[in-house]
């Protein structure tokens, strides 16, 4: 009998292993977009690919004002390029029985900006991960910037997932529709990018007007969720905890940019940043947090698939990703 049920297990080891390597082979072979799949104590969880967007020269988007060797150097360090930096697009989908929650859903396919051929791969990354469009129930928007929310929109402007109730701060919703929020704060003030940016945000929130669903900080979904108040990105910038069974995982949607150069200088800052010293100052404060509680995390626009853990270092902070034996 032992050796029967030692042979079962080795059996059932075999068939498990094989699953994701089958998975790939296909995925090449009919090139299918990537997809993480893993569970949250009751919760199913897939990581999906919206693309990348490529940032070139690093500074002054990224750290403006810190001497550019510095910025170079821990670039090298992490043995980075210092000629630009990839921006993932991270998307979390969450299946709870019957309900499919998106947090955020990328560039879109222009309606609200273009952001080129390289992004807005979201319906197709859904698809090819075994989820179709009309499965999706909720969608919680982080922040109403265009590769958060550009996702929603077809090119004409009509919604890509009609009857999925969407959610987005309070906080947020009111900074974007006032006729000149302030972004005094800001490194973008009077650019031709924060005018493209306001314009688009305006037309898409016009058109979420009359059914999204406002939330304020700590508000609570479907039993699963809780919406975490992190603002200096945007006013109503939210990062989202998930859990599920005793276990955690926190979306931090666009806490920072730059594994490389944001968890040692969490002071470093990122000219999309609405509020540069308050972003700084959340990001110090949440990343610390991160790191005593030891939480797992999930990050919008760091390396796919964004999964990883924040460690102490010294006086400042390291990313370290989660590794997997092979895709899937
Ligand atoms: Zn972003």
């Amino acid at each position: 009998m032992e050796r029967r049920a030692l042979l079962k297990d080795i059996f059932l080891l075999g068939i498990t292993a094989s699953l994701p390597l089958k998975r790939l082979l296909a995925q090449q072979k009919n090139n299918i977009r990537p997809f993480h799949q893993f569970k949250l104590g009751e919760l199913e969880l897939t990581v999906i690919t919206d693309g990348s967007i490529r940032m070139t020269p690093v500074q002054p988007m990224f750290a403006p004002g810190i001497p550019s060797a510095a910025v170079d150097s821990l670039l090298v360090n992490s043995f980075r390029t210092t000629k630009e930096i990839d921006l993932g697009i991270n998307i979390l989908v969450i299946r709870k029985g019957k309900q499919t929650i998106l947090i955020d859903t990328g560039t879109g396919n222009g309606f609200d900006g273009n952001f080129g051929s390289d992004s807005g791969w979201l319906i197709k990354s859904l698809t090819d991960a075994g989820i179709s469009r009309e499965e999706v129930t909720d969608i919680i928007i982080t922040h109403a910037h265009p590769d958060h929310i550009g996702g929603l929109f077809n090119n004409d402007g009509s919604l890509v997932f009609p009857t999925a109730q969407v959610y987005l701060s309070a906080i947020e919703y009111a900074f974007w529709t006032l006729d000149k929020p302030d972004f005094s704060k800001s490194k973008m003030e009077n650019s031709e990018q924060l005018k493209q940016i306001l314009a688009s945000t305006h037309k898409v929130l016009q058109v979420l007007k009359p059914t999204v669903h406002l939330f304020d900080d700590q508000t609570e979904l479907f039993g699963c969720i809780r919406l975490q108040k992190a603002p200096g990105h945007t006013p109503g910038h939210t990062i989202v905890h998930v859990y599920s069974g005793g276990e955690e995982l926190v979306h931090i949607a666009d806490l920072l940019h730059s594994d490389a150069l944001q968890f040692q200088h969490t002071e470093w800052g990122f000219s999309g940043d609405t509020d540069i010293a308050l972003a700084a100052a959340t990001r110090k404060k949440v990343v610390a947090t991160l790191a005593t509680n030891k939480t797992k995390v999930f990050a919008y626009h760091l390396p796919w698939p964004g999964i990883g853990h924040v460690r102490s270092k010294g006086n400042a902070y390291e990313w370290v990703m989660e590794t997997y034996p092979i895709p899937g």
